[in-house]
């Protein structure tokens, strides 16, 4: 067995898009660690090629929205053709508008939509088509826990972490034949530039952190694991599933704990 064992990704090409920040930066370095070569895409390309620098070696990096289909599509094609396959792709390219529903404008509900939900199904679709025609591959897209469990504010941006479930598990069926493999991740609360305004907010931050069986955030490293291991031979017969990642958040309400207990 190889130095890493089920989770080795040596001579693995893995596209991670979203990667210039946050949750996206910590699994393309950790990709690399396993031996992957890591692609970095990002709306922001600065962001991604300064990731690729810091992982160095064959790390590329370009500049991506994945609200464009042909972009992606294109995006996808150029690193299939310039590796000679792709066989991971990790999306966590995300956006929130925390705002009550009375007050959504739907200029703020077509860009979260845009983003989260057009775009989660543009890389499926263009990772899909390559992986199925290569046979094989692995897809992983970021969900959340507001995929099942809301709070006020959270309306649209729960309704596209639903959607990605159930988008998932319409690619895992797609796809399964050729061997390739569709999963999401859904995490809890982790400390990236995505929820630095709740991390600002003591009462806030302290709320979530009690709310979890843990009684804390999630460092950004701690969603490394359940990626790579999704997108690893470790999960060969995963697929189709939410991997939850929150620190215990949707298995307890956490209103109340009885006396004595
Ligand atoms: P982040 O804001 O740190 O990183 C998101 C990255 O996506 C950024 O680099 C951004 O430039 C990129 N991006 C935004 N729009 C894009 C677009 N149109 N095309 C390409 N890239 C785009 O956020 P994060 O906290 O790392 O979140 C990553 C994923 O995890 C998101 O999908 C988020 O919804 C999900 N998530 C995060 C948390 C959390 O607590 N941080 C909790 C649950 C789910």
């Amino acid at each position: 067995m190889s130095q890493n064992g089920l989770f080795d990704l040596s001579g693995r090409t893995a596209a991670i898009i979203g990667g210039g920040s946050g949750i996206g930066e910590a699994v393309a370095l950790g990709a690399a660690r396993q031996g992957a070569a890591v692609i970095v895409l990002d709306l922001n390309g600065e962001a991604a090629r300064a990731v690729a620098a810091r992982i160095g070696g064959q790390a590329g990096a370009s500049a991506l929205d994945v609200r464009g289909r042909s972009a992606v599509r294109d995006a996808l094609d150029r690193i299939a053709r310039d590796r000679g396959r792709l066989d991971i792709v990790v999306c966590t390219a995300g956006i929130n508008v925390r705002k009550p529903i009375l007050k959504y404008s739907e200029d703020e509900f077509d860009g979260v939509v845009a983003v989260n939900l057009k775009g989660s199904f543009n890389v499926l679709q263009a990772a899909g088509r390559l992986m199925t025609a290569q046979r094989g591959g692995s897809i992983v897209i970021f969900s959340s826990i507001r995929s099942q469990v809301v709070e006020p504010g959270q309306s649209v941006y729960a309704m596209t972490k639903a959607g990605i479930v159930q988008l998932v598990r319409a690619g895992a069926a797609e796809f399964g034949p050729f061997g390739v493999r569709v999963n999401a991740i859904g995490p809890g609360v982790v400390e990236t530039p995505l929820t630095a305004p709740i991390q600002a907010n003591a009462e806030w931050y302290a709320a979530y952190a009690d709310k979890s069986a843990l009684k804390r955030w999630a460092r950004v490293d701690e969603m490394v694991g359940p990626t790579l291991f999704l997108v690893s031979d470790a999960a060969s017969y995963v697929t189709g599933t939410i991997l939850f990642a929150d620190g215990g958040w949707t298995a307890a309400d956490g209103r109340f704990t009885p006396p004595g207990m």
